[in-house]
């Protein structure tokens, strides 16, 4: 189903599916047994538009910190569970907001049934995530190895599972570190499954790597309407998950709010420090609660005219640069003086 038609979920305070914003998820990456880390990392994920959290449950000392954890943070907390049923009855009495299990992994129906019970009794949803890495042996077998349709029927046969189990606040994640395949994967399972879908690229790798092949499978799947949460897993700083999970649903036009800054890739033109600039421009941006363009152009040849699309923009000169707004050149400034000229324009900004 695409986003607009799946199931309503709450996970804390946050709606997801039925038409609610993409929301932005992340994982912390302290141990989470370390309770004043673990917080200290969520808050900076906060600050940086983490919506939705999820820490790893791997010990019942882990399962006993969350309610710590909760009580200083204001987002959903999700306990991600692999293998010991036991570890996500505890995260649900301590207090999870939302569980993340694979119904295969955790040994047995009887299992399965008792985090369900329990999921039931604490109206906590189950987000039943299954991986390329985890698809069942008879599954390999049917299908010739990983494939779109085997992802699929395993996350199925575990949503069929649950919901026998009388009950349907319920997730999806499939994931897959092969980008056209959870592409497939998210395509097929949109058209059978009724609940909201989170949607990642699984071990997508270090900072490039994991933006390029998140952008490129996450604009793909969420732009044909499909998925209710995302996360970009990347190889470093979970702050920079969500920079980057900001960037690409504002992109899709998903999102809107924060400025977007735009900047030339430099020419033999350029005689100004403009790659220094464009990067100082983009952090000083981040804390200003505005929703406009701003241009960082190389020389004012064709800065002013490629400047015209943004609300405001500079256009490099020789030790000096235009100021634009609206496409109208207001004023020369120093080169030195551009950076601090801007951030006052911004903060006395008048739409
Ligand atoms: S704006 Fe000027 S400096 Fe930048 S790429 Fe275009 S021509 Fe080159």
């Amino acid at each position: 189903m695409r986003r607009e038609e799946t199931k309503k979920i709450q996970i804390g305070h946050v709606l997801i599916g039925g038409g609610s914003p993409v929301a932005i998820q992340s994982m912390t990456n302290t141990r989470t047994e370390d309770v004043g880390a673990t917080v200290e990392q969520i808050l900076q994920l906060e600050s940086a538009g983490c919506e939705i959290v999820r820490c790893a449950v791997p010990t019942m000392e882990a399962a006993c910190a969350l309610g710590d954890i909760k009580r200083h943070i204001h987002i959903p907390l999700v306990a991600d569970i692999h293998f010991d049923y036991r570890l996500a009855i505890g995260a649900i009495e301590n207090g999870a907001d939302k569980i993340r299990i694979n119904p295969g992994n955790i040994g047995g129906q009887d299992r399965v049934r008792a985090v369900t019970d329990k999921a039931k009794e604490y109206h906590v949803p189950i987000r039943v995530g299954v991986n390329s890495g985890s698809l069942e042996k008879h599954l390999l077998d049917k299908y010739g190895g990983v494939t779109p349709e085997g992802l699929v029927e395993s996350a199925m046969d575990k949503v069929h599972m649950i919901e026998r189990m009388g009950y349907d606040d319920i997730v999806v994640s499939i994931k897959s570190s092969d980008v056209m395949m959870c592409v497939k994967a998210h395509e097929l399972i949109a058209d059978q499954c009724p609940y909201p879908l989170h949607v990642g690229i699984t071990e997508s790798g270090t900072l490039l790597s994991g933006n390029i092949k998140s952008s490129v499978g996450l604009g793909i799947i969420l732009n044909q309407g499909i998925g209710d949460t995302i996360r970009v897993s990347l190889t470093g700083s979970p702050i920079e998950e969500i920079k980057s999970a900001r960037l690409i649903l504002k992109t899709l036009g998903l999102r809107k709010g924060g400025i977007e800054v735009v900047s030339c890739p430099t020419c033999g033109r350029t005689k100004i420090d403009l790659i220094g600039l464009a990067n100082k421009v983009e952090h000083m941006v981040a804390d200003i609660p505005l929703d406009i363009k701003v241009a960082v152009m190389g020389c004012v040849v064709n800065g002013p005219g490629e400047a015209r699309e943004a609300d405001i923009g500079i256009a490099g000169g020789i030790g000096e640069g235009l100021l634009i707004k609206k496409g109208e050149v207001v004023r020369k400034v120093k080169e030195e003086e551009l950076l601090e000229t801007l951030r006052q324009e911004l903060l006395h900004w008048d739409e």
